[in-house]
């Protein structure tokens, strides 16, 4: 079946027992035994629950994948697939990551005696270089944040496979809809479903994906054992997300494109970094791995600091905040909020300078998004 099929049937069976259509929230922690020693599939909320199930069914279906977890967040979800290290391991990661995965790495998994490096990754053969006879892991992002560039996934499946490394690819900001990291021979994949995944902004979450059954275990154990679990209604809501997802990733593309392509015309505007503009580097790369390109981009002011902050501080339609992914479109400062924790020359090396905004671009209708932005942006530099 298609995408947009499975989005709304897989591991959405009527209910076996009341012939409810709609997966019902099993609000429950524990599952009565039929006898000692047999239950009915769930004994205990922590180790599963019917509503998670047909959540991590439906997604593994859309990712091409044997298996889904489910996680209380997306940093729980990174944190239980880290913890497949031992310490004397190494991790290697691409540069441009989450700033949270970064926190992460720096502040709980590095103490705890795992090596962990970073690398550019938009070059495959030098980020593989980077690959130690001790890394286990490959961790990657694409497209990135803010600047949606690319890593080539099958090309450092490839290379890290021969090193003996697993690859893991955060596909948050492309989803299953636009990009299938594990038919592209990465081993995990993992996502924020806080993000487009929900899609309304109302539930935090996150979830690795894997084909192989033997990592789904030891994955599972981690989810299990240290218990990062999402509640129910958390997987009812993200459920409910994934029956539109094939339908609104079209309109993200759609209006992002459409805004994108004004945005490159703009006397304000120095550059736009969107993977489907023919001025990306990665355009061929991303027609190549991705199906589509998204709903997120970035855009560079000629006016610097000071031009970013009129148009923060003047947009009536986009919401000022951290987050993406959700049907209202977003505008945020990396400068000053996801990538703060960066010394300012370290972030113009990324290409990050004062005047960069991010949009994630919702589903309002185009005409508004674009006129909001134009009443915004300065007239003339
Ligand atoms: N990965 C990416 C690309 C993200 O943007 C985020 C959150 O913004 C995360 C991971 C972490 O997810 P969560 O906030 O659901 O823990």
């Amino acid at each position: 079946m298609e995408f947009a099929t499975r989005a709304i049937h897989a591991g959405q069976e009527p209910d076996p027992t009341t012939g409810a259509t709609v997966t019902p929230l099993y609000l429950t922690s524990v599952f009565t035994y039929d006898e000692i020693g047999k239950t009915k599939g769930y004994d205990y909320g922590r180790h599963g629950n019917p509503t998670r199930t047909a959540f991590e069914t439906c997604l593994a279906s859309l990712e091409g994948a044997n298996h889904a977890l489910a996680f209380s967040s997306g940093m729980a979800a990174i944190d239980a697939a880290i913890r497949l290290l031992k310490p004397g391991d190494h991790l290697l990661l691409a540069e441009d990551i989450y700033g949270g995965t970064f926190r992460l790495v720096e502040e709980i998994t590095r103490p705890a005696g795992i090596e962990a490096t970073y690398a550019d990754a938009s070059d495959p053969g030098v980020f593989a270089d980077a690959i130690r006879p001790n890394t286990r892991l490959v961790w990657i992002e694409t497209p990135t944040n803010p600047l949606v560039r690319l890593a080539d996934i099958a090309a450092i499946s490839d290379l890290a496979h021969t090193r003996g490394a697993l690859v893991a690819v955060d596909n948050t900001f492309a989803t299953p809809y636009f990009q299938n990291p594990l038919a592209l021979g990465a081993d995990i994949v993992m996502h924020s479903t806080t993000k487009y995944l929900g899609g309304h902004s109302d539930v935090v979450g996150g979830a690795l994906v894997v084909n192989d059954g033997g990592l789904r275990d030891r994955l599972y154990l981690t989810s299990r054992v240290a218990g990062a679990i999402p509640g129910p209604f958390d997987c009812w809501l993200t459920l409910r997300g994934l029956k539109t997802l094939a339908v609104r990733m079209r309109e993200h593309e759609r209006n992002a494109t459409a805004i994108a392509k004004w945005l490159e015309s703009h006397p304000a505007v120095e550059r736009v970094h969107y993977p489907g503009l023919e001025s990306h580097p990665q355009h061929t790369l991303a027609k190549r791995q991705m199906s589509g390109f998204g709903g997120m981009l970035a855009v560079d002011l000629r006016g610097g600091g000071e031009a970013a902050a009129k148009v923060l501080n003047s947009v009536k339609v986009f919401t000022l905040t951290g987050s993406l992914g959700g049907v209202e479109s977003i505008i945020s400062y990396p400068a000053q909020m996801s990538h703060i924790a960066l010394a300012a020359e370290e972030r113009y090396r990324r290409g990050i300078s004062d005047g960069v905004l991010r949009l994630s671009v919702g589903i309002e209708d185009e005409k508004d998004l674009i006129s909001d932005l134009d009443q915004a942006l300065p007239v003339a530099v």
